[in-house]
């Protein structure tokens, strides 16, 4: 077997065509996908075309070089590529062989130049093998991202990818049927299935139990993580004691009561006494703890207590704006109900000024 990385990038009909690449890729008898990147987003070059999708997955195969190429055009043309004479006009799908093992082979355009032209190539190739040696070039394909030129990429948020399908979704959908994730874990949501009087070994929710354990395992990821560790060295000295705050930090938890999803938004403050924090940090925070079972109160405390124990500061305040799907999917309140709990320490809790001024950047008013 061969390692090799492979190169998409769509701008017509993209939400569906990267997807359905992954997919091809994916149930081709010759290629085995290891690896799918994140979807970024990319200003068309030459020309006033639609900006393109593009993404990179590794993959192994025992098809050379050559044969990995004409099966890529194969799949192209199955998803309607029509290559015309402009280079640059707008595509279906592209399939373009980056690397494959240390083969340096100019005719086949092997590792294809682009990697080091075009960002677009380069920082969805880092996601997948960022360690790889480029041949030739004596460097890695994570230190050519990290140099990458224009076009200037955009992450492409998963909320805003309106894709029919992620392509890491078309990544496990079409996965090894005997791949296991958590065994345990998935054996309960197969039973949990028979007991709700469904047929485990329907097809559609043949892999239900591994994408269970798959997605509660990310949604309760904050059990794995420490504060110190999120934290890590993002705090500073500052001699700054004006309020610092970050307003509408999207967050989802789950309540402990009935497992299912509470969401909303989080705002968090605090006046620092000669030690800040990187804003991104106060999100993070927000997940490690967000991210379990939980009940809103508690979790507005824990984020307010986590901030008081690394930074020390006057105070801390949180307030915290979240749906829960346990009452409104039940029925059993009014369906625009928000439930907002708030959390205050230090100057925040004894300054009626502070607190006051807080609560207006949130804009909530004294309470
Ligand atoms: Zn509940």
């Amino acid at each position: 077997m061969s390692a090799a990385v492979v190169a998409l990038g769509s701008n017509v009909e993209r939400q569906t065509n990267l997807p359905a690449a992954v997919r091809a890729l994916r149930q081709h008898p010759d290629l085995t996908v290891t690896k799918v990147s994140c979807i970024f987003e990319s200003a068309a070059v030459g020309g006033d075309y639609p900006p393109f999708y593009n993404a990179a997955v590794s993959i192994e195969t025992d098809l050379a070089p050559a044969e990995l190429k004409s099966t890529l055009r194969d799949i192209e043309s199955a998803l309607g590529r029509v290559r015309t004479g402009d280079r640059n006009a707008p595509r279906t799908i592209d399939l373009d062989v980056t690397l494959y093992e240390d083969v340096v082979d100019e005719s086949l355009g092997i590792p294809d130049p682009s990697l080091t032209e075009y960002s677009y190539v380069a920082v969805p190739a880092a996601e997948v093998a960022r360690d790889w040696m480029v041949p030739g070039r004596n460097k890695t394909v994570g230190e050519i991202a990290d140099e990458a030129l224009p076009p200037t990429l955009r992450k492409v948020p998963m909320a805003e990818q309106d894709l029919d399908l992620t392509p890491e979704d078309a990544f496990e959908e079409y996965g090894p049927s005997d791949e296991t994730f958590n065994p345990r874990f998935e054996a309960l949501v197969r039973e949990q299935l028979e007991i709700l009087g469904e047929d485990p070994d329907r097809e559609g929710i043949q892999r239900t139990p591994f994408r269970v354990a798959k997605s509660m395992a990310f949604l309760t990821g904050g059990y794995t993580q420490s504060l110190k560790e999120v934290v890590n060295n993002a705090i500073f000295e500052s001699p700054d004691s004006e309020m610092v705050m970050l307003k509408d930090v999207e967050f989802y938890s789950m309540c402990e009561h009935h497992m299912l999803p509470f969401f909303g938004r989080a705002h968090v403050a605090y006046i620092p006494q000669g030690r800040v924090i990187g804003v991104s940090k106060l999100a993070r925070i927000v997940d490690v703890y967000a991210r379990r079972l939980q009940i809103q109160e508690r979790l507005s405390n824990q984020v307010a207590d986590a901030l008081m124990e690394c930074l020390d500061p006057l105070g801390v305040g949180v307030v915290m704006e979240a749906a829960h799907l346990c009452m409104l999917m039940r029925g059993v309140q009014k369906q625009n109900s928000e439930m907002v709990t708030s959390a205050l320490r230090g100057s925040f809790q004894s300054d009626g000024r502070t607190r006051g001024e807080f609560m207006n950047l949130v804009g909530h008013g004294l309470r």
